[in-house]
């Protein structure tokens, strides 16, 4: 038995882990700023733990990870013929994880994707289709390696988004689509988040949104906006970074003023963004609030790990293997209340 993701979102809600490329990266199998999931392909059990890592810690689905594994990323690194073995086989490995789950627990949703391609010109009818036919190609393949929806995610041209809604449409599956504003808090081709958003719906997307670029502070207002605004489920997966109105996207985030010791290449992202790292709590938070307005398809996405997929679940009341290590600091040497735990270590706690 496997529910459908309109019967989980009817339901309880459901979790979907993105963040692949930032954690492929931290764990030394993917190049930071190329960012080609060549991982696929050269460490397939490497992608497969990730999965795993997420899908212990609570998420309903698998997301292939196809993301930037376009025709023109793959031209970009001059490995085009690359191109279809590398979409099936993170599709393939997705669905494997997605039908192997703890026993007794229902079988996950396996989610084809597709996002920004970075070629979109508003003006230029031609890059349009280029696009369409790059959308085109990967639903095809997903449609074939059995995804049971569609993902459509991290769009900054609106129009780029309805493209990638139609395609994705045509199969007939349910579908995703979340956006991604950047710091001028307006889509590229301006429109607002809220009327994409709005356009989305009429045009019949499942589940409207955000994913990326904005950390919980930044994301929160539009997903209350967006929710006020729209009938359909309503997604939410911030970056687990601490992005604020000035700064509202984390390309242009700062450090803090007493860092010593700066990136080679003059910015925070995407490789010192470590010390602007949100902790667990602010992402519970973050998760609580969407859930008690209704928004109920939730993950994180850029800088997301297993850790914070645990909170999104403990939010939603879903019992994952993982929920056994959360934290119990009452059998902590120092700080714990045990009472095995001798006074004359509690005390010296504050000074420690
Ligand atoms: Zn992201």
């Amino acid at each position: 038995m496997k529910r459908s993701l309109t019967e989980r979102l009817n339901q309880e809600g459901a979790i979907c882990a993105e963040g692949f490329l930032f954690e492929m990266e931290r764990r030394g199998y993917l190049t930071a700023g190329e960012f080609v999931p060549e991982v696929a392909l050269e460490y397939p059990e490497a992608l497969k733990n990730l999965h795993k890592d997420f899908q212990h810690a609570g998420s309903d689905i698998v997301e292939a990870f196809t993301y930037n594994g376009h025709r023109e990323k793959m031209r970009v690194i001059g490995k085009e013929d690359l191109l279809e073995p590398l979409n099936r086989a993170a599709l393939k490995i997705a669905k494997e994880v997605a039908n192997d789950v703890p026993e007794g627990t229902e079988p996950n949703l396996m989610a084809g994707n597709i996002s920004n391609t970075n070629i979109w010109n508003p003006s230029d009818q031609n890059s349009q289709k280029e696009v369409r036919g790059m959308f085109e190609e990967m639903i095809g393949w997903a449609v074939d390696e059995g995804a049971d929806m569609l993902v459509g995610e991290t769009f900054y041209f609106a129009e780029e988004a309805y493209c990638a809604l139609e395609v994705m449409k045509s199969s007939g599956l349910p579908c995703v689509l979340t956006i991604a504003p950047m710091g001028e808090n307006i889509m590229r081709d301006g429109v607002t988040p809220l009327d994409t958003c709005k356009e989305l719906e009429q045009l019949g997307a499942d589940v409207v949104g955000l994913n990326c670029f904005r950390g919980p502070e930044t994301m929160l207002p539009y997903i209350k906006d967006i929710r006020a605004n729209v009938k359909c489920h309503v997604g939410a997966l911030p970056i687990p970074y601490r992005t604020n109105e000035k700064q509202p996207t984390f390309f242009n985030l700062d450090d803090y003023d007493n860092c010593k010791c700066s990136a080679p290449h003059g910015r925070t992202f995407p490789t010192a963004l470590d010390p602007l790292f949100t902790n667990r709590y602010e992402i519970r938070k973050f998760m609580q609030d969407c859930y008690d307005i209704d928004v109920k398809y939730l993950g994180v996405c850029c800088g997301a790990n297993p850790m914070l997929i645990r909170e999104v679940a403990d939010v939603m009341g879903k019992k994952p293997p993982a929920m056994r290590f959360r934290e119990n600091m009452s059998n902590h040497f120092m700080y714990g209340t045990n009472k095995r735990i001798p006074e004359h270590i509690k005390d010296y706690g504050d000074k420690a």
